[in-house]
């Protein structure tokens, strides 16, 4: 098993990667268990910020590791909230207010208007200076709600209706939400990339 640092400090990503990642021989590690502080995210596309992260950690420790990027996409608003998700109303994990800020962005707009998508982008870099990291992309399209529904998930989960299932992300099951997400999909073509190595 060679070891694997995940360019987070969250405990939730390591839980929902650790599994996927074990047959391919890796062990996970977050860069917050190492020590290792956040990167700066200067990127001005996901996969920017994911290499940037992912070279962070991977130059702090000398191992291999796992950057991820992610964040709701408007169309009718330019791509807003994009790499701003987490702190689009301006304090960085205030989900209430962003979601608040959201909706309000949005009055009046209607129908394919209110089109959204969720993205989230991987990059596994072997090396720090890993010349071809793995990169695996997932895009899940909904529609911004006109009000919050439902108390699961977390972010933007109440204000994202997900057509297909009648439902917003914050209703949906979270075993069916990870399987059908950004994430899910993302982490799936991970794995079909480690599985071709
Ligand atoms: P990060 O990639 O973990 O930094 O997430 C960026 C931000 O995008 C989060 O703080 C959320 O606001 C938003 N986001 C990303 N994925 C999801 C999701 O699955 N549901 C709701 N919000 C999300």
């Amino acid at each position: 098993m060679s070891r694997l640092v995940l360019a987070t400090s969250n405990a939730g990503k390591l839980a929902e990667l650790q599994p996927l990642l074990a047959p391919a021989g890796f062990e996970l590690v977050t860069q917050g268990a190492l020590g290792v502080g956040d990167a700066i995210e200067d990127g001005l596309t996901f996969l920017e910020n994911a290499l940037i992260k992912a070279r962070h950690a991977s130059a702090a420790t000398g191992l291999p590791a796992l950057g991820d990027d992610s964040g709701l996409v408007v169309d009718a608003l330019g791509g807003a909230p994009g790499l701003y998700s987490a702190r689009y109303a301006g304090v960085h994990g205030d989900s209430a207010a962003n979601n608040a800020k959201l909706l309000g962005e949005m009055e009046g707009l209607v129908g394919a208007r209110r089109r959204a998508h969720f993205y989230c982008v991987l990059v596994l870099l072997r090396h720090f200076d890993d010349p071809q990291p793995l990169v695996a992309e997932g895009v899940w399209p909904g529609q911004v709600l006109e009000a919050a529904r439902g108390s699961g998930g977390f972010g933007y989960d109440p204000v994202f209706f997900v057509p297909g299932y009648g439902l917003s992300a914050a209703e949906l099951e979270p075993g069916l939400k990870n399987r059908i997400s950004h994430r899910g999909l993302a982490l799936a073509r991970l794995r079909e990339r480690l599985a071709e190595l």
